[in-house]
C-alpha cells in the first residue's frame, strides 16, 4: 500500500467564519430575513473556496473538507446520519431551516442543548438519540463539499465526527448502545464517499482522550475493525486530540485503519504509548506537533525531535496541528497594532499552517529547519515585584476567618432579610450602550462623553432595582464589553487583538486576550463604577469582578510557566482590587467563576491538582477582605459533578448558580458535599426569553427552603441579564421579589 498517499502535512480543521466574520454576518442576515438561502449559500461557498486555496497556496499537501459549518460540526454529523429528532422533523421546514431550528429553537420547540466541546470555549449541539432514532446515511454535505473542492482543482479529505465520539457526546436513553447501528450508517456514508472518488476520510474520535471504560474502548476497536474491513471505502484516518489516547491507542492500532492522529502537544505521553506498542507496519501516524489550541509559535527544534522519534516507529509520519485550528484566530497578518516583540512569538491559524508544512518537509527530507530560536522574553515582561510577592505567600494568604464569625459580622452590617434578593451583575446591554462603545472606538465620542453615558445607565439601573425592591444591588456592568476582555484591557501582561475572532458557538465569536507576561494591576479597575453606584443608594451594591480561573479560561495563556502561576498573578491583582473596593466602602464583592469547570482536565488523574490550584487562586483573590465584607461567587452551570467539592473549597459566603433547569436538585448535592454557606439557586432561567410567573418562582423557592434554611437562601436569576431586554427583566424581577416576600411571610 502506498502510505505516502496521505501526504506530509495537514490540518484537522481550519477557521470557517471568514477573516472578517463574513459567515456570522451572512447567517444572521439570513435569520433576520434580509438575505435568502441562495445568497447565504453563495457566501458559504466563497468562504470554503478561500480556505481551500489558502491551504493549497501554503503548500499543505493533505487538505480537509466538510470542516465548514453553518453552525456546528457535531450538528452537521447528526444530519449526516439522519439523527434529526422527530420534534424538528414534524415542523415541516426546509432542510436548512430544520438545521437552524435544531441549532436555535423555534417558538414551538426549544433548540438542542448547547455544551462545551471538551476543554475549549467552543460549544457544540448535543445530539438527541433515543432507542427509536432511525439512523440513515445522508452524505450530501461531505460529498458535495468534496466535489466543490475538486471543481477548484483541489483534492480533499472529508471530515466527520467519528461514530463512537458522536454517541458519547449525545444524550438520551443509552445512546452508546446504538453504536452497532450507527456504524452501519457510517459504512454507507463511506461507500458513498468512495463512489464520489474520495481517497481518504477523517473520522474524529477525541472522546477517547478522556477516561473511558474497557467496554467503551473495546467498542471503539470493534467499530473500526468493522469499518476497516469494508472493501468499498476510502482509507480511514482516525483523528484524536486534546490529550493522550491511553488504553484506546493499542486498541485502535489493532484495527485496519490506515492512519491515526495523535496530539503530542496536549498528550505528550502518546509518544511512550506508541513506542510501547512496538513497530507499526502499514500505519501512518499523523503527528499533532503544532499547538492548535493556543497562539504561540512552535518550538520547531523540539517538534522535529519528536517527529524524528516517530519516524522510527511508524511506516509513515505526517505532521499536523494538534487539533482543528478552529480554536485560534485566522491570521496574525491582520494584527498591525501588536508590539513587535509579542508578534514575533505568535502564530495564528495561517502561520501554524506554515509551521506544519515546514515540519512536514523537514521530516520527509531528514533536514531540520534552520533553527531560529526565539529570543529571550523581554525584561519588561517580567515583574519582579509580582514574583517577589508570590514567592512570599503563605497558606494564611488563602484563608479567611471562621465562617460563623464572618456570617455574624456581615449580618450585623448588612441587616439582610432571609431569602435576600439580588441579581448576578449585568443588566441589559442595550443598543444605545453598544452604540456608545462603538462611537468611543471610532473616536466620535470622547472618554468623558462615554463615561457620562455609562454613569447615566448605572443611575437608571440603581433606580430600577430600588423601585423593584431588591435587597443587594448591582451597578449593571454597562461599561463592560466582555467580562474577561474588560479586565484584560486594564492589566499589564495582557494584549488585545483587533481581529482575533474565534467561534464560540453558532454565529457567536469572541476575541480572547493574550496573556504574554507577568500580570500586574496598573490602577483600580472597577472602583469608580462601584462607588458611584453605591453613592446613589443606601442599599448595599456588589462590587463585580471576574475570577482568576475564568480570566485564564477565556484568554490565550502563556505556556512558559504553569497555569497555576499565571492564575496566582491574576489573583493578586484581584486581591488588590477587592481591598480597594472594601476601602472605598463596598461591603459585598462578587467574584465570578463561570469557567471553573471548563479548564477541568479530561482525565480524572489530573483533576485534583487542577482543582487545588484553581481553588487556591480564587481564595488568594478573595481572602484579603475583613470578616464583615461578604464575598459572593457565581457559577454558570447546573451539573457540578467533579467540581462540587471545589465549590465548597472556594469558601465564598454566598454562591449563586444555575438551578432552574435541574429543579433545585443542586441544593441537595451541595449539602452532601458539605457546603453550609449562603446559596442562591437561580430561579429564573435567563437563557430563555420566558418570564417566570410569580407562582413558578414561589414553587421553586418553597422547594429550596425545604433544603436550605431561609437565612442562607438567596433569591436570584441564574445568570447575568446582559442578553435580555428591559421589559422581560422588569417583569421577571418583579415576580422574583414578590415570590421571595410571599415565601418569607409563609
Ligand atoms: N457578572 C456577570 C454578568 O452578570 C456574570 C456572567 C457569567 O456568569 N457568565 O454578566
Ligand atoms: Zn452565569
Amino acid at each position: 500500500m502506498d502510505h505516502t498517499a496521505f501526504g506530509q502535512s495537514t490540518v484537522l480543521g481550519y477557521p470557517r467564519i471568514g477573516a472578517n466574520r463574513e459567515l456570522k454576518k451572512a447567517v444572521e442576515a439570513y435569520w433576520s430575513g434580509t438575505i435568502d438561502a441562495a445568497s447565504l449559500e453563495d457566501t458559504a461557498a466563497g468562504l470554503r473556496a478561500e480556505v481551500w486555496r489558502t491551504l493549497r497556496d501554503a503548500r499543505l499537501d493533505a487538505i480537509p473538507s466538510n470542516t465548514f459549518s453553518y453552525y456546528d460540526h457535531v450538528l452537521d454529523t447528526a444530519v449526516a446520519v439522519g439523527a434529526i429528532p422527530e420534534r424538528f422533523r414534524r415542523l415541516g421546514l426546509s432542510e436548512l431551516d430544520t438545521y437552524f431550528a435544531m441549532a436555535r429553537g423555534v417558538d414551538a420547540e426549544p433548540a438542542l442543548e448547547l455544551t462545551k466541546w471538551f476543554a475549549t470555549n467552543y460549544h457544540y449541539l448535543v445530539p438527541e438519540i433515543s432507542p427509536d432514532t432511525v439512523f440513515t446515511a445522508n452524505p450530501v454535505k461531505p460529498v458535495s463539499e468534496y466535489a466543490e473542492a475538486q471543481s477548484h482543482g483541489i483534492t480533499t479529505r472529508p471530515v466527520l465526527v467519528g461514530p463512537a465520539t458522536f454517541l458519547l457526546l449525545a444524550k438520551g436513553d443509552d445512546p452508546f448502545a446504538r453504536l452497532g447501528d450507527l456504524v452501519d450508517t457510517y459504512a454507507r456514508i463511506l461507500s458513498a464517499l468512495a463512489s464520489a472518488g474520495v481517497a481518504w476520510v477523517q473520522l474524529d474520535e477525541p472522546a477517547y482522550v478522556a477516561d473511558r471504560t474497557i467496554d467503551e474502548i473495546s467498542a471503539l476497536h470493534d467499530a473500526y475493525a468493522r469499518l476497516g474491513a469494508l472493501t468499498d471505502r476510502p482509507k480511514i484516518f482516525v483523528a484524536t486530540y486534546f490529550g493522550d489516547l491511553g488504553d484506546a491507542l493499542p486498541a485502535l492500532l489493532r484495527t485496519p485503519v490506515e492512519a491515526i492522529g495523535l496530539d503530542f502537544v496536549a498528550g505528550p505521553s502518546n509518544l511512550s504509548r506508541l513506542a510501547a506498542a512496538g513497530p507499526l507496519p502499514g500505519k501512518t501516524i499523523v503527528a499533532g506537533l503544532v499547538d492548535g489550541h493556543n497562539v504561540w509559535r512552535t518550538d520547531l527544534r523540539a517538534a522535529i525531535t519528536t517527529g524524528t522519534t516517530l519516524t522510527a516507529l511508524a511506516d509513515h509520519v505526517a505532521v499536523a496541528a494538534s487539533c482543528s485550528l478552529l480554536h485560534v484566530p485566522a491570521d496574525l497578518d491582520a494584527e498591525t497594532r501588536l508590539a513587535p516583540e509579542l508578534r514575533e512569538r505568535l502564530a495564528f491559524a495561517r502561520q501554524k499552517v506554515d509551521e506544519v508544512v515546514l515540519l512536514g518537509a523537514a521530516l520527509r527530507d531528514g533536514t531540520g529547519p534552520a533553527p531560529v530560536p526565539l529570543p529571550p522574553a523581554p525584561e519588561t515582561w517580567r515583574r519582579t515585584e509580582v514574583r517577589a510577592r508570590l514567592a512570599a505567600l503563605s497558606p494564611a494568604d488563602r484563608q479567611r476567618g471562621d465562617y460563623r464569625a464572618r456570617a455574624a459580622a456581615q449580618q450585623e452590617r448588612l441587616q439582610l432579610p432571609p431569602l435576600a434578593t439580588t441579581t448576578i451583575g449585568s443588566f441589559p446591554q442595550t443598543a444605545e450602550l453598544r452604540a456608545a462603545r462603538a462611537a468611543l472606538r471610532a473616536g466620535t465620542l470622547d472618554a468623558d462623553g462615554y463615561a457620562q453615558r455609562m454613569r447615566a445607565e448605572v443611575a437608571h439601573v440603581i433606580r430600577l432595582q430600588e423601585e423593584l425592591g431588591l435587597d443587594v444591588l448591582v451597578h449593571g456592568e454597562p461599561e463592560r464589553n466582555d467580562m474577561v476582555q474588560y479586565f484584560g484591557e486594564q492589566l499589564d501582561g495582557f494584549a488585545a487583538t483587533d481581529h482575533g475572532w474565534v467561534q464560540s458557538y453558532g454565529s457567536r465569536c469572541v476575541r480572547p486576550p493574550i496573556i504574554f507576561g507577568d500580570v500586574a494591576r496598573r490602577a483600580p479597575m472597577t472602583v469608580a463604577w462601584s462607588t458611584y453606584a453605591q453613592s446613589l443608594t443606601a442599599k448595599p451594591v456588589k462590587g463585580m469582578l471576574t475570577g482568576p480561573v475564568t480570566i485564564l479560561a477565556w484568554s490565550f495563556v502563556r505556556t512558559d510557566q504553569p497555569l497555576a502561576a499565571t492564575a496566582d498573578q491574576v489573583a493578586l491583582a484581584l486581591r488588590d482590587e477587592c481591598a480597594d473596593l472594601e476601602a472605598a466602602g463596598i461591603t459585598v464583592v462578587q467574584v465570578d467563576e463561570p469557567a471553573l469547570r471548563e479548564l477541568l482536565p479530561l482525565r480524572a488523574s489530573a483533576q485534583k491538582a487542577y482543582l487545588d490550584w484553581a481553588v487556591g487562586a480564587f481564595r488568594l483573590a478573595t481572602s484579603g477582605v475583613a470578616d464583615g465584607t461578604q464575598v459572593h461567587t457565581h457559577l454558570c452551570y447546573s451539573e457540578f459533578g467533579e467540581v462540587i467539592g471545589a465549590i465548597d473549597g472556594l469558601d465564598a459566603d454566598v454562591t449563586s448558580l444555575e438551578a432552574s433547569r435541574s429543579g433545585m436538585e443542586v441544593l441537595g448535592d451541595l449539602a452532601a458535599a458539605g457546603y453550609r454557606r449562603g446559596v442562591g439557586p437561580g430561579v429564573w432561567d435567563i437563557h430563555s426569553p420566558r418570564v417566570p410567573s410569580r407562582g413558578e418562582v414561589t414553587g421553586a423557592l418553597r422547594r429550596a427552603v425545604a433544603a436550605v434554611p431561609g437565612r442562607r437562601l438567596w433569591v436570584n436569576p441564574d445568570c447575568g441579564l446582559k442578553t435580555r431586554g428591559y421589559p422581560e427583566v422588569e417583569a421577571a424581577l418583579r415576580n422574583l421579589v414578590a415570590a421571595a416576600a410571599e415565601v418569607r411571610a409563609g
